[in-house]
C-alpha cells in the first residue's frame, strides 16, 4: 500500500485516483475547485462515467480515498504525485502547460520527504525533463524528487473500466529507483508494463492518439470519395476489418472526431513538429480533414434548403459522443451556432448533455433563432422540418425510420453517424443523407438532384 496524492479530478485524475484506492492504496485527491470537492465527498461524480460513483463511494467509506483543497498536507508525505491536471489547447495549438508548471510549483514548495511525481496529463515530449528542473529548483526542502511520465489511454464513456483492465501501463522513467516504484504502485492490476524512458513515453501518448485520429480521417476522406463514385463506405470499412493489419476499430466514417484529446492533441504534436523543422504531413491532413468534416452536413443541407429561418430543426445529440457529458469539440458545438445565425428554431435532445449546453447556448431565444432542450428523442422530432444527428446514443439509434416519417413535418435527415439502414430509409420515405452512403432523396428531388449531379460531372 502507498499513500498516493492525485492532483486534478478531472477524467483522468479522479478515475486514477478511485482505481488506486479500489486496489488497495491510500489516496487523497485535490482539485483547486472547491465546489467539486464538496461534491465530491459527498458521494457525487461530478463527471458522468459508468461505475464511478459506486466506486467513490465504497472506497470513502472505506476510508481509502478521500478529496481536498488543502494541497500543503496532500503532498508532504506523500510516497508518489499522480499529476492528472488539464493541459488544453492555445490558439498556436501549442499545449497550455501553466497547470502543470502551478501543481510542480506547489509540489516543489511542500514536500518533506523523498517523492516520485508521476505525470499522466499528455504533455509534449521533453516536458517532463522541464518539469524536474522546475521542482528541484523551487524545492524548499531537502529531499530527492524525480518526475516520471504515465501517460493514460482510458476513453471517456468507459473511463473506469479501461483503467482497471487497460491494454498497457506505460511508464517512462530515467532511474531504477522511479521504474520500481511505479511498477509497485502498478502491481495489483495485473496488466502488462511497457517500461520505456520519458521521453519515449510522453511520446507513446501522441502517437499513439494521433493515429486513431488518423485513422478516422482517414475514413472520413474514403467516406466523402464513395459517395462520389457510389461506394457505401460502411461496406467497404467491413470489407477492410478482415485485415489484421488495419484491424476492425476505428473504421466507422462520420462527423469528425471530438473530445478532449484528438483535436488536441493532433495540434500540438504537428506543433512540436513544427517547432523542430519538421512538417509532420500525415497529422496536418488528419486534422484539415477533421475540420471539414464537422460542418459537412449543415453545408450539404443549406444547400438543399433554401433557408433554416423559421424551420425547426431537431438535433440529436449534443455530447461528442454517447457515454459522457462532456461537450469538448463536439459536433454540436460547431453546428448550432451555425444554425442559430440562420435564425433556425431548434429542439435539441441529449440524455446527459443538455445541462452543460444550456449554460453556453441558454434556452429561449438565441442570436437569431431559438433553441429548446427536450428529453425525448420524439419530442424533438414532432413536427421538425429537419433533423441532424451528431451522437450515436442508444436512444437516438434504436428510433426507427417509420417514426421518422411520422413524426417529422418533413422527414429530412442528416445523420452524422450512420446510424440507420439507407433501404430501410427510403422504404419509409425519409429524404436521408448520412456519410459515405448514396444519399435517398424523395421523388420531388431527386429530378434536382440529377441535374446538380450532371452538372457536377462535366
Ligand atoms: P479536466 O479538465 O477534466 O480536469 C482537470 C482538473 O484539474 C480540473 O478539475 C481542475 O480544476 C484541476 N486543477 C487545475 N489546476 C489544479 C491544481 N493546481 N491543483 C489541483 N487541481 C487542479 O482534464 P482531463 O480531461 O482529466 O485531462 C487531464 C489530462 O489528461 C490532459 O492532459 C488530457 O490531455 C489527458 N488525458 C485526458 C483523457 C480524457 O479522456 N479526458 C484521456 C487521456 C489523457
Amino acid at each position: 500500500m502507498y499513500r498516493i496524492a492525485v492532483a486534478g479530478t478531472g477524467y483522468v485524475g479522479l478515475v486514477a485516483g478511485v482505481c488506486f484506492a479500489e486496489v488497495g492504496h491510500k489516496v487523497v485527491c485535490v482539485d483547486i475547485d472547491e465546489d467539486k470537492v464538496n461534491i465530491m465527498k459527498s458521494g457525487v461524480s461530478p463527471i458522468y462515467e459508468a461505475n464511478l460513483e459506486e466506486l467513490m463511494q465504497k472506497n470513502y467509506a472505506d476510508r481509502r480515498i478521500d478529496y481536498t483543497t488543502d494541497y500543503m498536507t496532500a503532498y508532504k508525505d506523500a510516497d508518489v504525485i499522480f499529476v492528472g491536471v488539464g493541459t488544453p489547447e492555445q490558439p498556436d495549438g501549442s499545449a497550455n502547460l501553466s497547470y502543470i508548471a502551478t501543481v510542480a510549483r506547489q509540489i516543489a514548495e511542500t514536500i518533506e520527504k523523498d517523492c516520485l511525481v508521476v505525470v499522466k496529463s499528455t504533455v509534449p515530449v521533453g516536458t517532463n525533463d522541464k518539469v524536474e528542473q522546475f521542482i528541484n529548483d523551487f524545492l524548499v526542502n531537502d529531499v530527492k524528487v524525480e518526475v516520471a511520465s504515465n501517460p493514460e489511454f482510458l476513453a471517456q464513456g468507459s473511463a473506469v473500466h479501461d483503467t482497471l483492465y487497460a491494454e498497457r501501463i506505460i511508464i517512462g522513467t530515467e532511474s531504477k529507483w522511479a521504474e520500481e516504484l511505479l511498477t509497485n504502485i502498478y502491481k495489483p492490476f495485473n496488466l502488462p508494463i511497457v517500461s520505456v524512458n520519458r521521453r519515449s513515453a510522453e511520446m507513446v501518448k501522441y502517437a499513439s492518439n494521433d493515429f486513431l485520429a488518423l485513422k478516422i480521417s482517414y475514413m472520413n476522406d474514403i467516406a466523402n470519395l464513395c459517395e462520389l463514385v457510389g461506394a457505401d463506405v460502411q461496406d467497404v470499412a467491413k470489407g477492410m476489418s478482415y485485415d489484421e493489419r488495419i484491424g476492425s476499430k476505428f473504421l466507422n466514417a462520420g462527423i469528425g472526431f471530438g473530445g478532449s484529446c484528438f483535436p488536441k492533441d493532433t495540434k500540438a504534436l504537428e506543433y512540436l513538429a513544427r517547432q523542430n523543422g519538421y512538417e509532420l504531413r500525415t497529422v496536418k491532413s488528419a486534422i484539415d480533414v477533421n475540420t471539414d468534416q464537422k460542418t459537412l452536413l449543415y453545408k450539404k443541407a443549406s444547400n438543399r434548403l433554401i433557408t433554416f429561418n423559421g424551420l425547426k430543426v431537431a438535433v440529436l445529440g449534443l455530447t461528442f459522443k454517447p457515454g459522457t457529458d462532456d461537450l469538448r469539440e463536439a459536433a454540436s458545438l460547431e453546428n448550432v451556432p451555425l444554425l442559430l445565425d440562420q435564425g433556425a428554431d431548434i429542439y435539441a435532445f441529449d440524455p446527459v448533455g443538455a445541462d452543460n449546453f444550456a449554460k453556453l447556448y441558454p434556452e429561449g431565444s438565441n442570436r437569431k433563432g431559438s433553441i429548446t432542450y427536450v428529453d425525448s428523442v420524439e419530442a424533438a422530432l414532432e413536427d421538425a422540418n429537419v433533423c441532424f444527428v451528431f451522437t450515436e446514443w442508444g436512444e437516438i439509434k434504436a428510433m426507427t425510420p417509420e417514426s421518422y416519417k411520422s413524426l417529422m413535418r418533413t422527414p429530412l435527415v442528416y445523420d452524422g453517424r450512420n446510424l440507420y439502414k439507407v433501404d430501410e430509409m427510403k422504404e419509409a420515405g425519409v429524404e436521408y443523407h448520412s456519410i459515405g452512403r448514396m444519399p435517398v432523396y424523395r421523388e420531388s428531388e431527386k429530378e434536382s438532384r440529377n441535374n446538380e449531379l450532371q452538372a457536377s460531372r462535366y
